[in-house]
């Protein structure tokens, strides 16, 4: 396995409880999973929100649609697993949207109609206006989506695999050669190991390795920004409030009292730079006040890997044995057990 994102180590653990040897390679392993001093070089899981939108996708068959509902059919046993490593970590459920327009509110009715065993339902105005008074269309509530902290994942998931005795190097992996029907992986240390299957799940970086193979897999980093706020008026607790508001693209997450996180995909490219945090507190100027006036007490970005010209993620056997599990784009957190499942699968008939 190479890199210890989610994709990477949620995938590590699933394949060690089926009972296969797993080795995972990442630098980052020798590095606490925190986001303390925000200059740094964040992985796209520690930077990511942790919402999961698995419900509420729009599309009603095909893969993204049938790994979304898998992954949420697995997150309650996997969070339930991982509470043995990390007693904090917590699926919190309740994922409201906030309909745009008219047309949007009909999607949404559409979808809430279809879903009402998977636990969607319509909110009129009204009932909204304890939460969002500026919500003119209505919105959608998914009852078992929501969020996990990906820190706390991240954490949870580190210490099951050192229980699980998988071999953990806090190492990069620079070349990847065939041998016979093995693969040999060389470090940056100058080592190197060999082993019957190699998965990669190494977001952005995945090309500088598949290159030299042959394998072209280009991908393209979309920056993903997120603010800690701190209300200086506005809601004090957020008893009526579910775990991830959306408007427009954008979510809101209680964190605490007074306290909230504010995240969206906000441009192309790579560079931060500061009018998306203007655009971000003013979600596209219909931020209530309280939003507008709050305090950023942090912030941070990461980047997203986005495949080109083909849809996230990238899930394939790319040659006997070498299998990519990368490009989730901005889905990955929630991907990762229906990702998890279907590596070992690949893994299991390779
Ligand atoms: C601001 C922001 C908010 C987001 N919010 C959400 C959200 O709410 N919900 C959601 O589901 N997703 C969200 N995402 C997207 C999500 O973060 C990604 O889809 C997911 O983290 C991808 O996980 P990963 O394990 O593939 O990649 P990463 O977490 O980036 O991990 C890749 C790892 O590979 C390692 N690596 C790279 N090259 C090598 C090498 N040569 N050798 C060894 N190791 C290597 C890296 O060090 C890294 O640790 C968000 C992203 C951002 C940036």
């Amino acid at each position: 396995m190479i890199g210890a994102g989610a994709i990477g180590l949620g995938t590590a653990w699933h394949l060690a409880q089926q009972g296969h040897d797993v080795s995972l390679y990442d630098p980052r392993l020798n590095q606490s999973v925190d986001r303390e001093g925000s200059a740094k070089d964040l992985s796209g899981t520690s930077a990511s929100l942790g919402v999961l939108m698995g419900y509420v996708f729009r599309r009603r068959s095909g893969r993204g649609w049938r790994l979304r509902r898998r992954s949420m059919e697995l997150w309650p046993q996997w969070i339930e697993m991982l509470q043995a490593h990390q007693p904090d970590l917590k699926l919190h459920p309740g994922l409201l949207q906030i309909a745009r327009d008219e047309q949007a509110a009909e999607r949404m009715e559409s979808l809430a109609a279809q879903r009402v065993d998977l636990g969607l339902q319509m909110v009129n105005n009204a009932d909204l206006a304890t939460v969002w008074p500026t919500a003119s269309h209505g919105g959608l509530h998914s009852r078992h989506d929501g969020r996990i902290d990906p820190l706390l994942l991240q954490q949870a998931l580190r210490k099951a695999l050192a229980e699980q005795n998988a071999e953990l190097n806090a190492t990069a992996v620079v070349h990847l050669e065939r041998n016979d029907n093995h693969w040999r992986v060389h470090h940056t240390d100058g080592n190197s190991s060999i082993h019957d299957c190699v998965v990669l799940c190494t977001a952005l970086n995945s090309d500088v390795l598949l290159e030299p193979l042959g394998q072209v897999r280009p991908m393209t980093p979309v920056l993903g920004q997120a603010l800690s706020l701190r209300l200086t008026t506005g809601p004090t607790t957020w008893s009526n409030w579910p775990s991830v508001l959306v408007n427009q693209g954008f979510n809101l997450i209680p964190t605490a009292p007074g306290r909230l996180l504010l995240g969206a995909t906000v441009e192309p490219g790579d560079r931060a730079s500061e009018d998306p945090l203007t655009l971000m507190r003013n979600l596209n100027e219909r931020a209530p006040e309280w939003l507008c006036s709050a305090t950023v007490v942090g912030n941070w970005s990461g980047l997203r890997a986005r495949p080109m010209d083909r849809p996230a993620p990238l899930l394939e056997e790319l040659e006997p044995g070498l299998i990519l599990a990368s490009g989730h784009y901005r889905n990955g957190v929630l991907l990762t057990p229906g990702t998890a499942e279907w590596v070992t699968t690949a893994v299991e008939q390779a």
